[in-house]
């Protein structure tokens, strides 16, 4: 037996295993969007259990925001590129989310909380990530993360490409989202024509590359992906993503997957149908 097989391996490149091009659809009271990522695929994208891009410059496709409503057993990430939206909670938290700033909501046993827009006109454009939480920490207590521009660390490497640390680690700079028990790595990386980014993602993790801007390739197959199409990548250790002959922008988004089972109903998210309808009868007396 040769015990040096495993340190002389090289780590293997992630290859392309789905291409998702989204659905348009609304949600909230009226707010046009693409999901990119729904619940149906929660098993092959576990952790992660929705994405959504809304991106308009027609204050008839987001005027109406997102009013009242709750969640339950999740995480919920707002990433805005342009635009301001508002925040607020029913246990006193408010905030103001500008262009570039990332908020990281861990509703966990409940919030009731609303999304609007602060702007009648005028580009809107942001992701939202729905994360899943543990079973154990599930009905933990509510917590945020507001984070603004300003405070999410950016490295810019000698090719040109920049990249802003969300979660995650990348040349020894640290994401400014305190440690998740998914262990999320989350990257907005904008490459110049031609740059290949390079990065280690743990074996065990499911990996997502989304596109925002330009056209990109993935693996060394080479795998085309464009704007507002979502990724699923198959095993490995290292991400590579390659930028073509415009300049690029894409997401990473990585944890690890819970494989436990989910039972989803609207913007519950927990483990069994009794929890489900827990949930729902919690909400409906005030409970959260
Ligand atoms: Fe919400």
């Amino acid at each position: 037996m040769k015990h040096s097989d495993s340190i002389t391996t090289t780590a293997r490149i992630r290859e392309a295993s789905h291409l998702l091009p989204g659905q348009a659809t609304q949600d909230g009271a009226g707010v046009k969007l693409t999901r990119m990522l729904d619940s149906r695929l929660a098993e092959l994208a576990d952790p992660f259990l929705m994405l959504d891009e809304f991106r308009s410059d027609s204050g008839a496709d987001y005027i109406g925001g997102f009013p009242a409503h709750p969640h339950r057993g999740f995480e919920t990430i707002t990433l805005m590129f342009a635009g301001r939206m508002r925040h607020r909670d029913n246990q006193g938290n408010e905030g103001d989310l500008g262009p570039g700033a990332v908020q990281w909501m861990t509703a966990a046993r409940g919030i009731v909380h609303e999304e609007m827009p602060q702007q009648e006109d005028g580009l809107m454009w942001g992701y939202q990530l729905w994360l899943n939480l543990p079973a154990a920490m599930k009905m933990s207590e509510p917590g945020y993360q507001d984070i603004d521009a300003t405070s999410i660390p950016e490295v810019r490497r000698a090719d040109g490409s920049v990249i802003r640390v969300i979660a995650g680690e990348r040349d020894g700079v640290r994401g400014a989202v305190r440690p998740r028990p998914t262990e999320p790595i989350l990257l907005d990386v904008k490459l110049p024509a031609g740059v290949r980014f390079v990065h280690a993602v743990p074996a065990g993790h499911t990996v997502m590359v989304h596109g925002v801007s330009g056209e990109l390739s993935v693996g060394e197959r080479a795998q085309p992906l464009k704007a507002r199409q979502l990724m699923l990548l198959g095993p490995g250790e290292t991400l590579q993503v390659e930028a073509g002959n415009d300049d690029a922008q894409f997401l990473v988004i990585a944890g690890r997957p819970l494989r436990e089972p989910i039972a989803h109903y609207g913007p519950f998210v927990m483990n069994t149908q009794e929890e489900l309808r827990q949930a729902v009868h919690d909400f409906q007396n005030g409970r959260f």
